[in-house]
């Protein structure tokens, strides 16, 4: 199959851009095959324009027809092959083992959401039937369920070129809540988007869904992203990236005549609290899987633990072997050049911070975008003078927050702002003696994790992948798990509505069979 390097409406592909861009391989720092025209105002006008005819019409298809068209996805993307994992290999430098892996979590993340669309209980349908004979005033029939909001704008992720890029967890959610969906795809992979969205355009095809259901522009610019969130058709915003990005969305759609919620997951530091009975019992291990935690994928996720808050007095062996691990640690290729020097950026900035050391460093890696792990030390105090040290830092690297006491690592707790996860290590006797930590948490985070780590979000129903700001732009929701589809539907009530005129969802004789509360008891 041939790249074509062209903005996609629908169905049909588009070229009217020349600010041309390309994508490097981040191994080679060299130019890859195919060059992308950024998308201009008329084509994202257009694209817009047809995701709302195609909402107006894919709303309305039944639970099985949608369940078959999101399933029909995540085979039309397995039957890319190798292509596939070619193509984001040479976008990403990210290892062939972890895109395949990428590309289950992918296909197995379609493959749950349809089933939740087909079982159709998902949307919280709530009935209390009218009653005319109730004194002083009768009750009207109530009922509600949550619909459809309209197009979505995505936002590719650099990190996950395939489970959080064109056919990822945003627009997978959105699919399955019967939301078309517009694309941004991210600068540095658009070869994969490419193939990605062509894949899913097969699925509309042998699906017969209504063109436009999806579509994909690129851009190198703000302003393609700009343009998708100011569209007064786009109803809500799925966006994973940096909290500058994310932030400048949020305000964006914040300020438009008709504000919209925006979905941005963003930055996260994941404290992880190791307390002191943990740290006398298995502190070499836990510093092993912690070292191994901070690099795995070279650190470039948003679940990395940036911080690692110990009792000072009881960190020696921790500290020494976290110290051996990173050491002996060969560094890797992160995803863009503009990363690496982010992260060297950040890194500087944390050397030049006062009362922070390093504790160790990795070796670096030979290649264009290559970096070392890194890993500094630092005092409760100082975390709480420069708090800016609790900020992310994207890539393999990570503080150890030093307390002289209990009372000031429930100090440091306090202090944090909101994170996607928090982890506590400990034995049964300082889960007890530390209970307060988890209610200090329960308001920081969305994840607490004990005797774990943070990396590796499980796609399943339970899952929170979100978190108070400034870890997303909306604490109330999840882009990870099926809880994710309700970020793009809205509950709608009816009121004394004749049962013909109901949703299926809601009409009295309950015709798809799903669980619904008929005042006030679960039923089905
Ligand atoms: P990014 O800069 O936030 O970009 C993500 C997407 O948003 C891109 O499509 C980008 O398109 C668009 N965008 C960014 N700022 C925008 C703005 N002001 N207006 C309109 N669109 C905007 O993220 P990135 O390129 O993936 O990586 C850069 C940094 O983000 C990393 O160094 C890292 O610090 C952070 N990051 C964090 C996570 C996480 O999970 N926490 C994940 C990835 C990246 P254009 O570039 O074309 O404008």
């Amino acid at each position: 199959m041939q790249l074509t390097g062209r903005q996609y409406i629908g169905k049909r592909s588009s070229n009217e851009g020349v600010d041309l861009f390309t994508a490097y391989n981040p191994m080679t720092g060299e130019a890859l095959e195919c060059h992308y025209g950024e998308a201009t105002a008329q084509e994202i006008d257009a694209a817009v324009v047809l995701a709302e005819t195609a909402f107006v019409k894919y709303r309305e298809i039944n639970n099985e027809s949608r369940a078959v068209f999101i399933e029909c996805i995540a085979d039309e993307i397995m039957a890319l092959g190798e292509l596939l994992i070619k193509r984001a290999m040479d976008e990403t430098a990210l290892p062939q083992a972890r895109l395949e892996g990428e590309r289950g979590r992918t296909v197995g993340q379609l493959r749950l959401f349809a089933k939740v669309v087909r079982e159709g209980s998902w949307v919280d349908a709530r009935i209390d039937p009218a009653m005319p004979d109730r004194k002083p005033l009768p009750r009207s029939d109530i009922r509600q369920m949550l619909r459809p909001m309209g197009p979505v704008a995505v936002f590719g992720a650099s990190n996950f070129p395939l489970a959080f890029s064109v056919a990822g967890g945003d627009t997978a959610s959105a699919f399955a809540a019967g939301c078309t969906v517009v694309i941004k795809g991210h600068p540095a992979h658009p070869g994969t988007s490419e193939l990605v969205f062509r894949a899913m355009l097969n699925a509309v095809e042998k699906c017969a869904m209504p063109d436009g259901v999806v579509s994909l522009v690129h851009g190198v610019g703000h302003q393609p992203g700009m343009q998708l969130v100011q569209h007064p058709l786009i109803q809500a915003v799925g966006f994973t990236g940096s909290f500058r990005g994310g932030n400048a969305l949020f305000d964006l759609a914040n300020a438009r005549q008709v504000p919209i919620p925006v979905f941005a997951e963003m930055g996260s530091t994941n404290p992880v609290f190791i307390l002191p009975g943990a740290l006398k019992d298995r502190g070499e291990k836990i510093a092993e899987g912690l070292a191994a935690s901070v690099t795995l994928g070279v650190g470039q996720f948003c679940t990395n633990p940036g911080l690692v808050l110990v009792e000072a007095n009881a960190a020696t062996a921790f500290k020494s072997v976290l110290a051996n691990e990173i050491n002996a640690n060969a560094g890797g290729t992160m995803l863009t050049a503009g990363i690496r020097n982010a992260y060297s950026g950040s890194l500087d900035r944390i050397s030049k911070t006062k009362d922070v050391s390093v504790l160790s460093e990795g070796q670096p890696a030979k290649s264009s975008a290559g970096v070392s792990a890194k890993i500094f030390t630092t005092s409760v105090k100082a975390l709480i003078e420069y708090p800016e040290l609790a900020e992310e830092v994207f890539g393999p690297s990570s503080i150890v927050v030093e307390a002289s006491a209990k009372e000031e690592l429930i100090e440091a707790a306090r202090v944090l702002e909101g994170h996607l996860t928090a982890t506590i290590h400990g034995t049964a006797e300082d889960l007890q003696d530390y209970q307060e930590l988890i209610g200090i948490l329960e308001r920081k985070v969305g994840r607490i994790v004990i005797n774990g780590f943070p990396t590796g979000v499980e796609v399943c129903h339970a899952m929170v992948h979100g978190g108070p700001y400034p870890a997303t732009t909306n604490s109330q929701s999840t882009s990870v798990g099926t809880n994710a589809m309700k970020r793009f539907a809205r509950p709608v009530c009816y009121q004394d509505f004749p049962d013909t005129l109901l949703p299926a969802a809601l009409k009295q004789n309950n015709p798809l069979s799903i669980w619904r509360l008929v005042d006030g008891e679960m039923m089905r």
